[in-house]
């Protein structure tokens, strides 16, 4: 049985920034010029069907050395979905990952809705949940809003997720650049898992 990993042990200044939903054009080439500016690396947990459709985008992602995990191919809830067809799904997806040279063992839950059946199977997987839910797919708060709380929630060693999708967006493009000039003013490092 796989543990999930919600935040890495760290007594010193590293912060992990994860991106979920991608890879798709308009955001993804977005969020990776912010981070190359920066010098900043993350994770991306991608959707097997955005990989098929965007495959230089996660080229691209490899390229400027960012990490790349499983989020299974079609953004699949795990409470709603029967377990060999959600495993099914997340086997598609490593293979869609493999044919661009990619042998990933990170896997992270849509929505980190996960049955204990499903999660007993995954156990080559590490399963990464997070600490720190920006909550920038929520079109409703504030960009304002969604940069502050996501600093104030944020501590050494936190796992950070911010959306490289459509809802996302607004929120997504205000908070993720002030948020990671903010933590890198302070000394802190971004690294990938
Ligand atoms: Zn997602």
């Amino acid at each position: 049985m796989p543990s999930r990993i919600w935040q890495m042990p760290n007594d010193q200044d590293k912060l992990y920034l994860t991106l979920d939903d991608g890879p798709i054009p308009g955001l993804t080439d977005w969020v990776l010029d912010v981070l190359k500016e920066r010098g900043v690396k993350a994770t991306f947990f991608c959707v097997g069907q955005n990989i098929k459709r965007h495959p230089q985008l996660l080229e691209r992602i490899l390229i400027e050395q960012h990490t790349v995990g499983n989020h299974t191919f079609n953004h699949l809830n795990g409470f709603e979905t029967p377990k060999d067809i959600y495993l099914t799904n997340v086997e598609i997806t490593d293979n869609a990952l493999a044919d661009l040279g990619v042998n990933t063992d990170l896997f992270r839950p849509p929505y980190g809705r996960l049955k204990y059946s499903q999660r007993k199977e995954l156990g080559h997987k590490r399963i990464v949940m997070w600490d720190v839910l920006s909550k920038d797919y929520l079109q409703t708060l504030p960009e304002e809003e969604v940069l502050t709380e996501t600093v104030k929630a944020t501590e050494p060693g936190s796992i950070i997720v911010f959306h490289d999708n459509w809802k996302a967006e607004k929120n997504m493009k205000y908070a993720l650049p002030r948020f990671v000039d903010h933590f890198l003013n302070k000394g802190f490092k971004f690294e990938s898992l």
